[in-house]
């Protein structure tokens, strides 16, 4: 969330002490805002964490399983993101981007595999 500096109008984020232009202190109505948010959490979140890994193992060694965990657990952490705010937004969304690449691509394999042992005769 972002708000107005009053003394030089620069983008200010709700979460910055002092605005990172001007260095004025923060509003009254900008201090009250922040109040109202969350507290934010330290440290990186471990589901997210726990995705990207997954999604990683899953492209590599575990088909299906681990991408499929590592979509699962990216959802998950993202929405855990946002409700309390805390780092990992990033592992989180690429353990989902490489989660479903690893299912577009073992999909891949496994429709090729199928086609193959169709169109090519057995060797008996
Ligand atoms: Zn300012």
């Amino acid at each position: 969330m972002k708000l107005i500096c009053d003394n030089c109008g620069a983008a200010v984020d709700v979460r910055s002490v002092a605005c990172g232009e001007c260095g004025a202190d923060p509003s009254a109505e900008h201090l009250r805002l922040r109040a109202a948010l969350p507290p934010y959490k330290s440290g990186t979140n471990g589901i997210a964490i726990a995705s990207l890994v997954s999604s990683l193992v899953g492209l590599f060694f575990l088909p299906f399983v681990g991408t499929v965990a590592g979509v699962v657990l990216g959802h998950l952490a993202r929405r855990r993101i946002a409700n309390e705010p805390q780092d990992g937004d990033g592992f989180a969304i690429a353990g989902l981007i490489i989660g479903y690449l690893g299912i577009a691509v073992w999909m891949g394999f496994a429709f090729l595999f199928f086609w193959l042992s169709r169109v090519v005769p057995t060797v008996s």
